[in-house]
């Protein structure tokens, strides 16, 4: 008896789920009675950026959380986890879909050839990607076989993006691929190649989606796009310079 109801309890708990994904594109608080997408940024909204001169053991505290975090099955398989790291005061965040296997090798997002890539594209617009920027994933744990991250497995690592976007707060985000800039954007039925269409906002910061410099990679038809995002970007930059002086 008591299993049939907790298997029916699993059962509405599925249905209320699926439903929330359906509608809002996220689980919702009731369903699921976890932590919230939108919860969670409540802590952004009402968190001051600390003293330049404290966010380094910020965000070494952050790291070291997310390497004994349990919060999903991607712990079980992990060697260890990569939060992130560059510039403490940057002029833009770039957030991935989570390490691959060098970045799990080495500790440093964005280590194998897509991160000497995307230094290319900063060197382009003039932006130095150890001074100007700092690098993360949406996960801090690699997905076994370099599979796309789950949802939940998204959710459950959110809050440690959203520490270090308010640990930063960046003047600007760019989200790579899919699984960013869906996060990003909460749009989660579209490609990026619809999504990198429009500028967004998030909670204040300036916020262009674009393709994975691992995607690019692979399809050099990819490239003219992103060369336009990146011209966008430097546009958006400029913009905030110029207010700042003028300011
Ligand atoms: S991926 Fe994120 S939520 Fe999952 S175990 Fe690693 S740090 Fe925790």
């Amino acid at each position: 008896m008591k299993a049939n109801a907790t298997l029916l309890s699993r059962f509405f708990k599925l249905v209320c789920e699926t439903d929330d994904w359906l509608s809002k594109g996220y689980r919702s608080e009731t369903s699921a009675g976890q932590p919230t997408f939108e919860r969670i940024e409540e802590t952004l909204k009402s968190k001051q950026a600390p003293p330049e001169s404290d966010r380094g053991g910020a965000l070494a505290a952050i790291a070291e959380k997310a390497g004994r975090c349990t919060q999903c099955r991607l712990h079980m398989g992990r060697k260890r986890s990569v939060a992130g790291h560059g510039a403490l005061d940057p002029v833009i965040m770039i957030v991935g879909e989570g390490p691959d296997e060098e970045d799990e090798r080495t500790g440093a997002a964005f280590s194998g050839p897509s991160g000497g890539y995307l230094i290319k594209w900063l060197d382009a617009i003039g932006l130095s990607r150890e001074k100007e920027c700092f690098v993360t994933n949406v996960i801090k744990c690699r997905p076994p076989q370099n599979r796309q991250p789950s949802d939940d497995e998204c959710e459950a690592c959110f809050p440690f993006l959203v520490d270090q976007i308010g640990t930063l707060r960046p003047r600007t985000i760019l989200a790579v691929g899919l699984v960013a800039a869906r996060l990003f954007t909460r749009r989660t039925n579209e490609a990026v190649s619809s999504l990198r269409e429009r500028a967004y906002e998030y909670k204040g910061i300036p916020c262009l989606v674009t393709h994975h410099p691992g995607s690019v990679l692979r399809d050099p038809s990819l490239r003219k796009p992103v060369w336009d995002d990146l011209k966008k970007l430097k546009g958006i930059i400029d913009g905030l310079d110029r207010r700042r002086v003028d300011g």
